[in-house]
């Protein structure tokens, strides 16, 4: 049986929303706080969270955000205002989660729980390591032996095809087109100041993985 996490502080709708989903066949635990969230994934192991955005003690997003450092690959259903609806809703990972506007249908939130269980797992997973780089490919951060690596968007690009290929070369070809697209126009240049740029700060942070520059050919992250 599934376990279903809920944070929702209005009572009415808290109530409302665990006996629908009870009747649906899932375990559903109730908190109405972000720091009772946070308690609660720490002490059980969920499926699926269910958070609502405004909280006494903060937004809902701040136990995403916890789930997520926690390495969580919990699927995540915002209850949301349509008012509310931010840059950081649009900018969810599409995979992972999704939204229900208020007010909604007990029928719509059974069926975008449902869909949301379906999904398979490994598709939720959204960072990637390579030696002590952890890359969050749902937000384009990363994480050098656990200090944040500040790189522009461009470079962050170029990290996200060096580390999923670690250890295999990665063609100018297919850098050219993930980076530049086809507006651009990309010299050569443009590629080598980003792996210049994205190299030092790479260094700078003691990365164990290091951009080999395979000549004619490439790059490839390796030790
Ligand atoms: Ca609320």
């Amino acid at each position: 049986m599934a376990r279903l996490l809920v944070l929702e502080d209005e009572r009415t709708l808290a109530r409302h929303i665990q006996a629908t989903l009870q009747r649906s066949g899932y375990a559903v635990d109730v908190v109405d706080t972000v720091a009772g969230g946070r308690h609660a994934l720490g002490a059980a192991t969920y499926d699926l969270l269910v958070l609502d955005r405004q909280l006494p003690d903060g937004d809902g997003l701040l136990l995403l955000d916890f789930a997520r450092q926690s390495k969580l690959a919990i699927p995540v259903l915002f209850l949301t205002a349509r008012s509310s609806l931010d840059d950081r809703v649009g900018a969810l990972n599409r995979v992972a989660d999704d939204y229900l506007c208020k007010p909604f249908e007990g029928a719509e939130l059974v069926a975008r729980v449902a869909a949301l269980l379906r999904r398979p797992r490994e598709v939720v997973v959204s960072t990637v390591e390579a030696g002590n780089i952890v890359l969050d490919k749902a937000t384009h951060s990363a994480m050098v032996g656990g200090k944040p690596l500040m790189i522009a968007r461009r470079e962050s690009m170029l990290l996200e095809q060096l580390v999923c290929r670690s250890g295999q070369v990665v063609t100018r070809e297919i850098l050219d087109a993930k980076l530049f697209g086809f507006d651009d126009s990309a010299s050569s240049n443009a590629i080598e100041a980003s792996v210049y740029r994205l190299r030092t700060a790479l260094g700078n942070l003691g990365a164990d993985r290091q951009i080999h520059t395979v000549r004619g050919i490439g790059y490839c992250l390796a030790p």
